[in-house]
This record gives structure tokens, C-alpha cells and sequence, in this order.
């Protein structure tokens, strides 16, 4: 078992604070339907074809999902050349360049795309933006692998040529975190011009991006429709709703997930206490010193156990009650990559 399944306990003493807090819990939260099927293509290609399965980078951003991969024999690496040539290697949800389907396919390996649906929609779009001659502004996180695959597709596999201030950008592609860099941009034909989102992005920092964008090239065009996410949207929305009624709230994510950052960020913003914590062992006492109510959501990469142990560690500090808010019912689910339904089972799972 993995250490983080195990509940943990706090043993009280005689300075731990007096706490009261009762805890609410966001809706909805947690796993979204890219998440799902990612770790479902993972889980079936070792059912199929037996351990090693190759996962260029971690196929979610959360340790507890990652570690539990390994542990049945998934194999988790940053780059194709540490695979052995033949093997089977898996996309991870956030999408990869063109440059790396082709390296994938020149080192003979099979590969399994467990890009989120929702992310190579992106990809689709900016194909399309490119044929019809308008240059992009990618609004994104610097160094986010799927800004990295989204940006490569125009034939780049780093975002490091394509800062905000590169006026000889020869791929088309810009990329912009805040309006500061907005500010610095020069493209070649402001006419012809359209911006595209990360899926997982904060909306309201986005939304001032693109104001800044607009403002400078009114001609810009927007995507068909929103590029953040349902999830990140339906997550965010929750937590802000939640946070009005709470001093303290907790997000459940790992430090690299993009959406659970931006949820703690959406609790911060309203002008309380908020933590991000990988597992319940990350939990303080003091966190919860003379507060009132206690908000818990987890991000979309972050499974339901790991968002009971919270719970269970916050009433072993002393929480009272846990009551759940109603909240969108999520039905999106997305269907199996159909190279892998279709093919043989021709091992047993290894462990
Ligand atoms: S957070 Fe959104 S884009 Fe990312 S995997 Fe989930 S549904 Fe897809």
C-alpha cells in the first residue's frame, strides 16, 4: 500500500489549538473525464500487453495516481529516447508536439494518445487558425507540457522561442502569461491575428489576458468556444461559491497540477486562508485555529480517497461535520482511443 493510503494520525498535545470548524465540501470536485480515461488507457494497455508500459511524462499531475501506476508497471519518463525502441508508450493527458508523434513513430514505437479530448481540440484549432494565415497568442503557463504540446503544433518542441517580446518569431506562435506580456507583444499583421487558452487556466486571469488583447489588436480572433475546460470552469465556479462562506479552505492536488493551483488561488482571491496539500499529511493543526467553517475541493487529477482523508484528518484535529453543497452533475465522458480498443490482449497484467 501505498504510505499516503495509510490514515494518519495526529496526536494532540497539550498546545494544540482548540478547534471548532465545521467542513463543507465543494461539488463538483476532483477527477474530471480526461483524468478518467487517461488512467483508463494507462491501466488497459498493461492489461493487454503486460508491464513495462513507457508513459511520456506523468500521464496526470498527482503523485497518489502516478505512484499507483508504477506500482502495477507503468514506466514514467520525460523523453521518448529512454524508451527501448519497440515499446509501447502512452501520451500523458496533457498532449505532445508533432515533433514528438514523429519521434515516436521514427523509434518504432506504438503509441497510445491519452491526450485529453478537450486539449487536442486546441490542437485542431490552431492547425486551422494557422492554415488560414492568422499568427497565434497562446495564453499559458511558460514550461506547462501542454502549453508545450499545443505550442508544438506548428513544429516546435520548446516554448523557449516563442517569448512574448520575439518579434521574428518565424512559427506563428506567441505565448503570454499576464497582460505585462501583452504589453511587449509584436505580431506581424495585427488583421490577422486569433488567441487560444491552456484548458486549465484561471478564468478570471484569463479573462484579463484577453481583455489586454483585445484592447490591443481589436481584430483578434477568439476561439469557437472556450477553451478552458468544462471542469476547470465547473471546479473554479464551485470553490468560489464555497469559499464565501468559509475562513479556511483546502485544495487536494499535487504541487505541478495547473487546475489545483488556480483553485487555491480562486479560495485566496476571496480573501481567506487557503492551502493546497498533496495528501492529509500535509494537514496543520494551527491551519485551523479559530476558524468557523472549513472548505475542501480537490482538483481534477486528484482522486476521491485522497479527499476522504483530508476529511478524516481534519476531524482527528478537532472538525466537526461534514456537509457536502450540491453543485453541477458532470455527465462528459470521453471514449477510448480506438487503436487500443481494438487491439489483442496479449498478455496478462504484470505486477
Ligand atoms: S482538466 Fe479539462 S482539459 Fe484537463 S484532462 Fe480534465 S477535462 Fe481534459
Amino acid at each position: 500500500m501505498n504510505p499516503e493510503q495509510t490514515t494518519l494520525k495526529h496526536q494532540p498535545t497539550g498546545e494544540a489549538p482548540s478547534i471548532e470548524a465545521s467542513i463543507v465540501l465543494a461539488n463538483p470536485r476532483g477527477f474530471c473525464a480526461g483524468v478518467d480515461r487517461a488512467i483508463i488507457i494507462v491501466e488497459q494497455a498493461l492489461d493487454k500487453f503486460g508491464a513495462p508500459i513507457y508513459v511520456r511524462h506523468e500521464v496526470v499531475h498527482n503523485k497518489f495516481v502516478v505512484d499507483e501506476l508504477r506500482a502495477k508497471g507503468a514506466v514514467f519518463v520525460e523523453e521518448l529516447d529512454e524508451i527501448p525502441s519497440g515499446s509501447i508508450v502512452i501520451f500523458s493527458a496533457h498532449g505532445v508536439s508533432k515533433a514528438v508523434r514523429a519521434e515516436a513513430e521514427s523509434r518504432g514505437l506504438t503509441a497510445y494518445d491519452a491526450t485529453c479530448p478537450l486539449v487536442t481540440k486546441v490542437h485542431i484549432e490552431v492547425e486551422k487558425m494557422r492554415k488560414a494565415g492568422m499568427e497565434i497568442v497562446m495564453i499559458g503557463h511558460k514550461g506547462h507540457p501542454e502549453v508545450e504540446g499545443t505550442m508544438g503544433q506548428v513544429e516546435q518542441t520548446s516554448t523557449d522561442d516563442h517569448q512574448a517580446s520575439d518579434t521574428t518569431n518565424s512559427t506563428g506562435m506567441y505565448l503570454v502569461e499576464t497582460p505585462e506580456d501583452v504589453a511587449v507583444l509584436t505580431v506581424k499583421d495585427p488583421a490577422k491575428l486569433a488567441y487560444v487558452t491552456q484548458t486549465t487556466l484561471s478564468m478570471d486571469d484569463a479573462a484579463l489576458v484577453i481583455n489586454a488583447l483585445k484592447e490591443k489588436f481589436p481584430h483578434i480572433n477568439a476561439p469557437k468556444s472556450d477553451d478552458i475546460c468544462y471542469a476547470t470552469q465547473n471546479r473554479q465556479d464551485a470553490v468560489k461559491i464555497m469559499a464565501q462562506d468559509c475562513d479556511l479552505v483546502i485544495i487536494v492536488g499535487s504541487p505541478n497540477s495547473s487546475n489545483s493551483n488556480r483553485l487555491r488561488e480562486v479560495a485566496k482571491n476571496q480573501g481567506i486562508d487557503a492551502y493546497m496539500v498533496d495528501n492529509a499529511s500535509y494537514l496543520k493543526p494551527e491551519w485551523l485555529a479559530n476558524k468557523k467553517k472549513v472548505g475542501v475541493s480537490a482538483g481534477a487529477s486528484a482522486p476521491e480517497v485522497l479527499v476522504k482523508e483530508v476529511i478524516a484528518q481534519l476531524q482527528n484535529f478537532g472538525a466537526g461535520n461534514v456537509q457536502e453543497l450540491q453543485g453541477v452533475v458532470e455527465s462528459v465522458v470521453f471514449q477510448l482511443p480506438k487503436n487500443l480498443t481494438s487491439a489483442a490482449k496479449t498478455n496478462t497484467v504484470q505486477s
